[in-house]
């Protein structure tokens, strides 16, 4: 298969504009769930970078559970996103979450998402395999390792190599955060395939005080990366502002998991 080490045995990297991902890197990810505003988006992205995120991160087509919740802006939403990038140099990535806006989030995406809820959305999946852009594909709430390496492999076989996996918590019955985060993925992931490996501390814990702790796991098992939910002003977040962090809160994250990332 395509995804495993036998087939591809060195470690594969991917490269966004001057960042770098898979390998002996440390690639931080950070931006709100939601793009809300340019004033909101230009806000935080300031923040992140100066913390030391290397690539933004803000849905503008949101997958969300009730119908009623913000939606995302659309449009104006990748808008936004492209004013980030054209103001802070970052990379963006975002979720593209059907295949009728597919050629849209392309076209401003610097990093497609295909987010939990659509692991095994098999259409959207070999669209993903045509992109000329990377994708970083979230594993399933309820996936195992195997069903996410083969969805993986969809976008391979493609012709699209340039693919990042993301851990980002898989359902369980506990009640004390959102999702349970599966740190054992990463040595497994690590061991079967070359692609990189990310953990998502936010969409696992779902609530802001996790979200520290389980990044130096995440960093301490050798993720290739992080990505993070921040907002400068979480209590009037559109979507998910629970498990936002503060900037400052934020900050502190970047310094904990770089010494940790140091020891090896
Ligand atoms: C997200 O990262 O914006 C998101 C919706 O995450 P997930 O697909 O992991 O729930
Ligand atoms: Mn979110």
């Amino acid at each position: 298969k395509l995804v495993s080490r036998e087939f591809h045995p060195e470690d594969t990297v991917i490269r966004i504009g001057d960042v770098s991902l898979g390998a002996e890197n440390l690639t931080i990810i950070a931006g709100p769930c939601a793009i809300e505003s340019e004033t909101q988006a230009l806000t935080i992205a300031e923040h992140v970078q100066r913390a030391g995120a290397h690539i933004f991160r803000g849905g503008a087509f949101k997958p969300r559970t009730s119908p009623y919740s913000f939606q995302g802006l659309g449009e104006e939403g990748l808008k936004i996103l492209a004013k980030v990038r054209e103001t802070t140099g970052m990379p963006v990535v975002t979720e593209v979450i059907d295949h009728e806006t597919f050629d849209l989030v392309e076209q401003y995406a610097d990093i497609i998402q295909i987010g939990t809820r659509n692991m095994q959305n098999f259409s959207l999946l070999k669209r993903a395999g045509h992109s000329s852009k990377p994708v970083v594909l979230k594993r399933g709430m309820a996936a195992t390792i195997d069903e996410w390496l083969m969805a993986a492999e969809y976008i391979l076989e493609g012709g699209n190599s340039q693919l990042i996996l993301c851990e980002r918590g898989v359902r369980t019955f506990v009640h004390h955060s959102r999702n349970t985060l599966d740190l054992s993925a990463v040595p497994v992931v690590r061991k079967e395939s070359h692609l990189p490996i990310i953990i998502d501390p936010s969409h696992a814990a779902g609530r802001r005080d996790q979200v520290i702790p389980l990044s130096r796991a995440g960093v301490a098992v050798s993720a290739h990366g992080l990505m993070v939910e921040v907002h400068h002003a979480p209590e009037q977040a559109l979507s998910d502002g629970g498990q936002s962090l503060y900037p400052y809160q934020f900050e502190r994250l970047c310094q904990q998991v770089r010494s940790i990332f140091g020891t090896f």
